[in-house]
């Protein structure tokens, strides 16, 4: 978790109560607030007995919690949750404790009352959660209901684009080591970091707000890094990372081009093995829990109807041909394959693999300061031209 984004979640649990009086025409309940992961949390099975709140047991890592007979949909452990086809932020994620399932209390005071609007209510001086009697019409949630924290969908209108870099792997993640079958000299998380630095200074010059997911070499949890783009109002999102070839290949050392993804379901085996690769970060992450099942295959199904496929798929044919013009080996073309760090990012978001550095001159290429300007030049011609198309399809009122 970011500095920041610890400090907004401290922010938010000292001003939290120890006890929630829930209250319907059902009776009352004191309910504990728990705290016990850093952000307070109320079960959901406290709650059932006096509101119209009920969950399944979570399956797959996803948890649906249904509320005046409205869904809700959570991914365990992370940061947000799908109501009406949109996404929310949250401080902390719901969690499976003790065999019940905890959600954070910042979803049922802070976003409940405005979605059932005159039905759910909180007075914060009492702690006190009241859902009022009869079946009121709901006001559906509008962008203008929602507000901070949710995620910024791109609103209309004429504003400085915000791009967010990420710079793969960091820390203890190294990354892919290259080239083969010599001393290796290429690290891929510092390649990455070079790399979106010069894209970073290419888009400020050309008027492009920049966010970087990570700017020395720290190690960031892939679930982070989409979180900390969004919560700094990103427009878009650019993963950069380093591609290797696998040792069982009959050329390996031979393998070299670049490609770039869009998050969907992988089409080919190679695709799935470079997000196999690339999703191995988490094994760094002391925080991951892989009892958690795969939260991902649930996002998955979630993007077929997904807005920012479409973008993400349009956004990746653009970098990739702004690639194609300085990259000294051929393109591997526009691919999709599932990748956590593109998954957690609620905006059009593509993946490049600038290279491989296992291919001792595109090792070369990657690490020398003259390839490393002119790929980061591209990308960020890439993008820019995304942004412009962007911008003209706003104007004309058709996004
Ligand atoms: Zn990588």
């Amino acid at each position: 978790m970011s500095a920041r984004l610890l400090a907004g979640v401290l922010a938010w649990s000292a001003a939290a109560p120890l006890v929630v009086t829930v209250a319907s025409p059902r009776g009352e309940r004191r309910v504990p607030v728990r705290a016990e992961r850093g952000y307070p949390s109320v079960a959901v099975a406290q709650l059932a007995p006096v509101l119209s709140v009920e969950a399944g047991p979570p399956r797959g890592g996803a948890a649906h919690v249904r509320v005046l007979g409205r869904q809700f949909d959570f991914v365990l452990d992370a940061g947000y949750f799908r109501f009406d086809g949109r996404i929310y932020t949250l401080a902390g994620g719901p969690y499976v404790a003790r065999d019940s399932l905890f959600v954070p209390l910042q979803w049922l005071i802070e976003y409940l009352p405005r979605f059932f609007d005159g039905v759910l209510r909180y007075d914060g001086g009492r702690a006190r959660f009241e859902e009022r009697p009869g079946g009121v019409a709901l006001r559906p949630p509008t962008a203008a209901a929602a507000g901070p924290p949710a995620a910024p969908a791109v609103p209309a209108g004429r504003r400085r684009r915000i791009v967010a870099l990420d710079p793969g792997h960091g820390g203890r993640d190294v990354g892919m080591i290259g080239p083969l079958r010599t001393r290796p000299f290429l690290r891929e998380k510092d390649v990455t970091l070079a790399v979106a630095r010069h894209v970073a200074e290419e888009l400020e010059r050309r008027g492009v707000g920049v966010v970087l997911t990570r700017t020395t070499d720290t190690l960031v949890a892939l679930g982070d890094r989409g979180r900390i783009a969004g919560g700094r109002g990103a427009d878009v999102f650019v993963s950069i990372h380093v591609n290797a070839a696998s040792r069982r290949w009959r050329d390996a050392e031979g393998a070299r081009g670049f490609e770039t993804y869009f998050l969907a379901e992988a089409r080919t085996e190679d695709a799935r093995r470079v997000a196999r690769m690339e999703n191995a970060s988490v094994r760094f992450e002391t925080t991951a829990d892989a009892s958690n099942g795969d939260p991902l295959s649930f996002i998955l199904n979630d993007l077929a109807q997904n807005e920012h496929l479409r973008e993400s798929s349009r956004l990746a044919a653009l970098v990739q041909d702004a690639l194609s013009v300085v990259h000294p080996a051929e393109s591997r073309g526009v691919k999709q394959a599932g990748f956590m760090v593109l998954a957690t990012s609620y905006m059009p978001a593509v993946l490049v693999e600038i290279g491989f550095g296992s291919n001792y001159p595109e090792a070369r290429y990657l690490t020398g300061a003259a390839g490393q300007r002119r790929l980061a030049r591209a990308i960020a011609d890439g993008l820019e031209r995304y942004l412009a198309e962007y911008e003209r399809r706003v104007t004309a009122g058709n996004p």
